[in-house]
Parts: structure tokens; sequence; C-alpha cells
């Protein structure tokens, strides 16, 4: 199949019982058995497994060329599986311009638990590979980053990675595989907020993890079940749901986001613009070769005069667009990083990594264009 139907198709069939069309919201916790450990079907408690959970993980195996996906109750729940599979003592290189809840994750939750993280730019390989030694258990990528839309050659990382025997795990969230498959391009591990892109109407919140080899498959979903972090039986079919039109979303996002990067890159008030798709932008070669398709929704731009009031005072006048955390839904938002997704993170932090006190977020939705220029327009006045 390619990639279209497999948005409506892939692993997934009508219900055996009744035939239904689409997935059932199997909305229970156990299953009968016949006689004790034989149970009527394929399952027994839904923590380990339900039905509809399985349709999702399913699907979103067939999305990335996986064989085995894994649905969380939120994108950091999935990291937080995958990072249950490591041992005090192990390291972990991560980009240095990660998601703020990510990050804070990793410094205030496993560094307790004696796990090192380097912070590394991906684009320097040489300094990525310095970093490596034979604690080094994990490379932790995010491209594009949030919210700077840095982007990282996950081919070229994977050579490394392959080179070291260490897992390489990709944060899909940005791309979702209509844009990049990281799978196909070497790494192990993706992971997704299908809070965002996947379930893509901002009406529920979801994590995945997919992998390729089986044996991994294995013992993430031994993480998933013996720690509890699982998707339920509703949010699992609001986000198969979502799915089924990522293809066409995906396409409007990366043509609006197109439009409104070049837009705002020709605007007197708009010091810099940061979109992958902008032959300016510092990344752009490996993004016209590692996001086939278009280069997604989000854009992130500064103001000439560098002030914060001019970005609040803009965030005001939105009238289309709503100022809120989050992305990746039908409906364009616009976010505050450094009070908003960043605030987790200390000024001198956020400043060091460039996210600077007048950077805007848009999550550029699936609107008529003319509406959304306009509504830029109006409130950059
Ligand atoms: C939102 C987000 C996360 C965290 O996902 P939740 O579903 O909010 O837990 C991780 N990575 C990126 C890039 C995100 O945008």
């Amino acid at each position: 199949m390619k990639f279209n139907t497999k948005t409506i198709h892939g692993g997934q069939h009508y219900e055996k019982e009744t035939g239904s069309v689409m997935t059932p919201i199997f909305q229970t916790s156990t299953f009968a058995q016949i006689s004790p450990g034989k149970p009527v079907g394929d399952y027994e408690y839904a923590r380990s497994a339900n039905p509809t959970r399985t349709a999702l993980e399913n699907s979103l195996a067939s999305l990335e060329n996986g064989t085995r996906g894994l649905a969380f109750a939120s994108g950091l729940a999935a990291t937080d599986a995958l990072m249950k599979i490591l041992k005090p003592g192990d390291e972990v290189i991560a980009t240095d311009n990660l998601y703020g809840g990510t990050y804070r994750m990793f410094t205030k939750v496993y560094q307790d638990f004696g796990i090192k993280f380097h912070f590394v730019d991906m684009t320097d390989l040489e300094k990525l590979e310095s970093l490596i030694n034979k604690k080094t258990k994990l490379v932790w990528v995010e491209t594009p980053t949030n919210p700077l839309m840095k982007l990282a050659d996950i081919a070229e990382i994977s050579k490394i990675t392959k080179k070291h025997n260490i897992l390489l795990a990709v944060d899909n969230t940005f791309g979702t595989p209509y844009l990049q498959k990281p799978l196909d391009l070497g790494a192990d591990i993706v992971m997704h907020s299908a809070t965002k892109y996947l379930g893509g109407h901002s009406d529920v919140m979801a994590g995945a993890l997919i992998v390729k080899d089986k044996e991994l498959g294995e013992k993430l979903h031994f993480s998933q079940f013996a720690t509890g972090g699982i998707l339920g039986p509703m949010d699992s079919f609001l986000v198969l749901r979502g799915i089924k039109t990522l293809h066409l979303r995906m396409q409007r996002h990366c043509e609006n986001g197109m439009k409104v990067a070049e837009y705002l890159s020709s605007h007197p008030a708009v010091k810099k613009v940061y979109y992958p798709g902008l032959e300016n932008h510092p990344n752009h070669k490996i993004a016209k070769k590692q996001m086939i398709g278009g280069f997604g929704g989000m854009v992130s731009f500064s103001f000439n005069s560098g002030k914060m009031e001019d970005a609040i005072s803009f965030f005001e006048k939105l009238k289309v667009f709503t100022l809120a955390e989050s992305l990746g839904g039908v409906e364009s938002l616009a976010n505050h990083s450094a009070t908003m997704t960043h605030a987790s993170l200390t000024r001198e932090e956020r400043l060091e990594i460039g996210i600077t006190d007048d950077l805007v977020r848009l999550s550029v939705g699936v609107e008529d264009i003319e509406d959304l220029l306009e509504d830029l327009k109006q409130a950059l006045a």
C-alpha cells in the first residue's frame, strides 16, 4: 500500500463479530475466559492490550514502516516508557534545543535516577561522535526542533549510531510520517506526541513509540505493560480517526505553512523567519533531502525591534489564530515560547539556544490562506 491508502487502511480490518467497518470503542478493562488461562479471544486484561488500542498501534506501525506500534497516554508517557529500558550509569546524547517537556524529564527526573545526558547541536556530527563512550546507550534526536526548526540529518546520524551499536530515537512529532520516515532512514525508534498532527484536532492527548526490530518492540511493550502509561480505548479511537485524514491535512498544512513563511519574510516588522522550506534556512539542504512532500505547518519568527512587548501586542490582536499552547490541529494557533512552552527553562538557558523574548511560534492550520494572512497583517500593523 502507498501512504495515503495506509492512513485509512494500514493494519485495519472490519470487526469480525458484527462487520462494523469502523473500529469499535472496546470500553472494557477485562475479557472473558472459557477456562483459567484460556481467553475467548486474544485479550485478557486491557493494560496489556485492548482491541481499539491494538487497531491504533497497528496503524502507527504501518504509517512509519515499523513492525510494532505502542500507544501511550501522552507523548511524554511514550518517552518515559523508552527511558525506563535504560539503567543507572547509562548515558544519552540528545538534541540541544529539545521540546521543553522532554528536556525537563531528562534533567529533572532521569538525571536523578543516575542517567547522564549530553546536549549537542545535532548538525555537528563530529561533536556528536566525540561524546560517545562505552556507557552511551541512546541518541535522542528531535527534527525539526521546537520552536527554532533546526534539522538533524537522520541518515547521517544513524551511520554513527550503527557503527557504535547504540539506539537512535527520533521525535517525529513535527514531521509526521507524511513528511519523513525515520525508521527508513536508519533510526531504531520513532516517538510521537500524537496529541499534535496524528490526532490533528486538538481534542485528545496521546503518545506513540514505533520500532522495526521485533525484540526491541517486545522490550518496549514490556515497559508499557509493566509500568502502565497506556492510551485508553476512547482516546485510541480519536487518534485513529484523526490519522485517516493525516495526508489531506498535512498537504494543506505544508501549503499554508510555506505561504505564511513567505509572507512573514517580506514583512518590514519581521527580523527572522524560521521555516525549513525557505532557501535561506541554514538546514534547507537537509530539509530537501529528508522531508519528502513538504516542510510542515510550523513557522517561527522574531521582530526587528527584538521587544517582548511587540510579541505580546501581536498575540493580543490575533483574531483567527488562537493564542494557546500545543500545535498540529486543524485550527491555527500562536504561541509565545519564552512564557509558554519553554517556561521550564531559565532565561539564560533559553537565550543560549536562541529562544529570544520576542520569538513567536505559529502552528499554521488548514483554514483559507487569505484569512490567515489577513489576520497576521492586521496583528503586525
Ligand atoms: C508536545 C510535544 C511533546 C510531548 O507530548 P505530550 O503529548 O504533550 O506529552 C514531545 N515532543 C514534541 C516535539 C512536542 O511537540
